[in-house]
């Protein structure tokens, strides 16, 4: 007999809830002790790596899971917020984060939002030589504010997804390094800047090889050392590494492997870890990704041109990059049946379907599944991170709620509320009405 997985025994949870209805058909659901063992396994891979009383400051990009328990949850686990938008700040306030564990990256900062960033006093990456124009301006005037770096782009190239490599030669973040004169302007902007304390790099998210990213940490490194060395004193005394390990979606193992990643760093780049530097890093994907599932109900099952087809409540609106660029972010579905159970039904290849108003709302296409059947139920895998957090107001279909989940022994998994899903009337209200 196979053992029900954590993630079987919240499915099936769902239902003895009563919590997939007419009105609310899709749920997504996080696997609270998924979240903690990637924290913990974040935390072992930079302690293995690091020299004693290194500081290192992990953060979460909040952009991968845009919910204000999780934010709350990974911050007891010792793991801070990146943010990059006003709306990511006060997610990450609203979490009861404290300013020191606070970093903003943003490319479109405006100035209220550098005034409340230095009043703050949380750390702040500016993105181009107009930003730093900007700080200079507003600095005087805010003693307090925290710890300033400056964006680079080692321009290395890109990697297997163009909307995710953010260290292109011609990308829109920080400041491109290979450009005619950009290194030595950098080295003064510095100079120029005592309160310039960091370098920030983040070389791509999903799609990009291991050894690029650790290569771009390289480059930024041997940048602040370059930095400081001309200094003739230790300006740069923090490199914020960014996040962008990418996630295995084919199967339940995790690979790469944050061990694997802090090793290959101390490889490559040696003197990041031999305590000079402080080290800030802003994981997303790698951190979430595995814990959550969107779980939704197959409403009707048909054939089309010989296909079979289950028409579900899950598509564009919570796996937006999965409908739009399906080559590039592949998921896997799990089939259910009515009670919950792991489906037994013979595999046949079938497309899943979401319930959008456009032709190409598949979440998988042409696939072997168990047979589905009406009120059978699928589940979209590795949707933790930007999944159901990141949903799309598409044909007015409202947020669904999400449950986070835990399993204790043989008993049942229990669910904590993590955010209830979108009413009719706010939805109404948000699109200009009321009911
Ligand atoms: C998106 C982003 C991250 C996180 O990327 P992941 O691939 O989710 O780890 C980290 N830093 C910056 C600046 C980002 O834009």
């Amino acid at each position: 007999m196979v053992l029900p997985t954590r993630r079987d025994q919240a499915v099936r949870a769902l239902l003895t809830h009563g919590l997939l209805t007419d009105d609310q058909p899709l749920a997504a659901l996080l696997d609270l002790r998924g979240v903690q063992e990637a924290a913990s396994a974040l935390h072992a891979a930079f302690d293995a790596v690091t020299a004693p009383g290194q500081p290192v400051l992990h953060t979460f990009a909040v952009k991968a899971a845009t919910l204000v328990p999780v934010l709350r949850l990974l911050d007891g686990f010792g793991i801070g917020s990146e943010v990059a938008s006003p709306g990511e700040l006060a997610l990450a306030e609203a979490a009861g984060l404290a300013p020191e564990r606070i970093v903003l990256d943003s490319p479109a900062k405006t100035g209220a939002e550098l005034r409340r960033a230095l009043t703050l006093g949380i750390a702040c990456n500016a993105d181009n030589p107009q930003e730093l124009a900007r700080l200079d301006t507003l600095l005087p005037d805010h003693p307090g504010h925290g710890p300033i770096g400056l964006r680079v782009n080692p321009q290395l190239g890109g990697g297997t997804i163009d909307a995710m490599s953010t260290a292109t030669a011609t990308s829109k973040f920080g400041v491109a390094l290979r450009d005619p004169g950009a290194r030595d302007w950098v080295v003064r902007a510095f100079l120029d800047r005592p309160w310039l304390t960091r370098l920030h790099c983040h070389v791509g998210s999903q799609g990009i090889a291991l050894d690029r990213m650790a290569e771009g940490v390289r480059e930024t490194y041997e940048l602040a050392e370059e930095i400081n060395a001309t200094a003739g004193r230790r300006q740069v005394v923090t490199l914020d590494i960014g996040g962008g390990l990418p996630v295995n979606f084919a199967s339940d193992e995790v690979t790469p492997s944050f061990a694997a990643y802090a090793r290959l760093l101390a490889e490559t780049v040696p003197g990041l870890f031999d305590g000079r530097y402080g080290l800030v890093t802003e994981f997303g994907r790698a951190l979430l990704a595995k814990a959550g599932t969107v779980v939704a109900r197959v409403e009707y099952t048909k054939e089309s041109g010989g296909r079979p087809i289950a028409v579900t409540h899950a598509g564009a609106q919570v796996a937006t990059r999965t409908v739009f660029a399906p080559a590039s972010w592949p998921l896997r579905v799990a089939a259910y049946d009515r009670t919950g159970e792991p489906s037994t039904e013979p595999p046949v290849n079938q497309d899943v379907a979401g319930p959008c108003c456009f032709a190409g709302d598949l979440v998988a296409i042409d696939r072997p599944l168990p047979r589905l059947r009406p009120d059978d139920l699928v589940a979209l895998l590795d949707t933790g991170a930007y999944y159901f957090s990141t949903p799309f107001g598409y044909n007015a279909l409202p947020r669904p709620a999400v449950y986070g989940y835990s399993v204790d022994g043989r008993g049942p998994a229990v669910l904590t509320p993590l955010r209830r899903a979108q009413t009719l009337a706010e939805l109404v209200e948000e699109a200009g009405g009321s009911l």
